[in-house]
């Protein structure tokens, strides 16, 4: 029989089993998802393991991070395969699955963490009040369990950016640690979304990560330092995709996450995209060091 990770579904039990590692010096290491877990969000684990100690993975649907005309019915809740998947060698030692009562006692938080001007643009500009919730919730899955060391994928890397603000000016002694995407063989991020695609969605959909790469070579190649030429080049790629929408294309620092106008040598820029293919609305970047 592969080892089973322990479910936690309390706030009760998640405290107890952090005490218990604590009084047995051991460190503890957090990967916290929304689960309908795939490829990606074991690259996590794994990355987890590999910092020693004990590895939780929190599978939470934050109601407060979407929108009132986003997917949070429709979005997968597969708990069962998800614990499978955490299962055996390697696996994780404990899965905190609360319900929402637990993240949210009184319904209705009048207490929210968040973070200025990081969020000015990109998913926060498109999805207002996401990063609010997003912050909320990992600082209260911080204030329970107290990880020594968090795990997220660069998928996300202005929420990466912004929890990472957010951890230090809160003073959490929280590391956080960012893995790089994990993409399926044709470029595209794997996302817990990409279900929804129907399949010529999906045959249309490693348009995202091409028209990202291209910019990059764009960078790196040719020398183009011109924010807005490589955000025209972006849109130019995915107008010429019938079953793409675009949502938003920006090229960002990776600080304080404002558009930038042309690109200094020695920096480290964000380039970031989220575009519909259907309901489905999927994000990618790359992030470049600007030679
Ligand atoms: P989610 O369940 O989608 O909220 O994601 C939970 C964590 O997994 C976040 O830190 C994501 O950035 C990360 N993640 C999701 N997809 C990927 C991927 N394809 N590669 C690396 N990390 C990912």
């Amino acid at each position: 029989m592969p080892a089973s990770p322990k479910i936690l579904t309390t706030l009760d039990q998640a405290r107890i089993w952090r005490a218990e590692a604590r009084t047995r010096g051991e460190k503890v290491v957090m990967v916290p998802t929304m689960g309908a877990l795939h490829d990606g969000h074991l690259e996590l684990v794994r990355t987890a393991r590999a910092e020693g100690g004990r590895v939780i993975v929190s599978i939470f649907v934050n109601p407060t991070q979407f929108g009132p005309n986003e997917d949070f019915d429709a979005y997968p809740r597969t708990l069962a395969e998800d614990v499978q998947k955490l299962q055996g060698d390697g696996c994780c030692d404990a899965v905190f699955a609360p319900a929402p009562t637990e993240m949210y006692p009184f319904g209705t938080n009048r207490t929210w963490v968040s973070v200025d001007r990081l969020g000015d643009h990109l998913c926060g500009a498109a999805r207002p009040g996401h990063f609010k919730g997003v912050t909320t919730v990992v600082a209260r899955l911080f204030t329970i369990l107290t990880p020594d060391v968090a795990v997220f994928g660069l998928k996300d890397a202005q929420q990466f950016f912004i929890l990472k603000r957010m951890s230090q000016e809160m003073g959490f002694a929280t590391r956080l640690v960012g893995v790089p995407t994990v993409r399926e063989v044709d470029g595209l991020a794997m996302s817990s979304r990409n279900r929804y695609l129907n399949p010529s969605e999906r045959a249309a959909a490693p348009v995202l990560y091409q028209s990202l790469q291209a910019a990059q070579r764009s960078i790196l190649k040719n020398g183009e330092r011109d924010g807005h030429q490589i955000i025209a080049q972006i849109e130019g790629l995915l107008a010429a995709e019938p079953t793409c929408r675009r949502d938003y294309v920006s090229v960002v620092d990776t600080q304080e996450m404002q558009p930038l106008v042309s690109l200094e040598s020695g920096s480290t820029v964000l380039i970031a995209l989220a575009a519909y293919f259907g309901p489905a609305r999927l994000i990618d970047n790359v992030i470049v060091d600007v030679p």
